[in-house]
């Protein structure tokens, strides 16, 4: 789980999601100071979003019907927010830039 890079408080899964997941940024739930998922964070939770693509590709190349693209597409989802992001993400105070 993330750590708070001012309190060292240790996020729970729920607050990644609420806080996290969408803008890579969040209040810390114990101090209140803002708190920014780290450029490498950011850079490994892409490098999963790719998953997507393969999921695509096999559909394409194996013929395969769009429900089953649709359920992996959700399985992959779950997967990653359950058990990847909240692993991958990294915390620091101060906003990161990318390149
Ligand atoms: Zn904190």
């Amino acid at each position: 789980m993330p750590i708070c890079d001012h309190c060292g408080y240790r996020w729970r899964r729920r607050d990644v999601w609420r806080k996290l997941s969408v803008q890579a940024r969040g209040t810390c739930p114990s101090c209140g100071t803002m708190q920014y998922v780290t450029a490498k964070s950011r850079k490994r939770g892409s490098m999963y979003m790719m998953l997507v693509f393969l999921i695509l590709i096999a559909q394409a190349l194996f013929d395969l019907p769009l429900s089953w693209s649709i359920t992996m597409l959700f399985v992959l989802f779950f997967i990653l927010m359950i058990f990847v992001i909240p692993r991958v993400y990294k915390l620091t105070s101060e906003q990161e830039a990318l390149y």
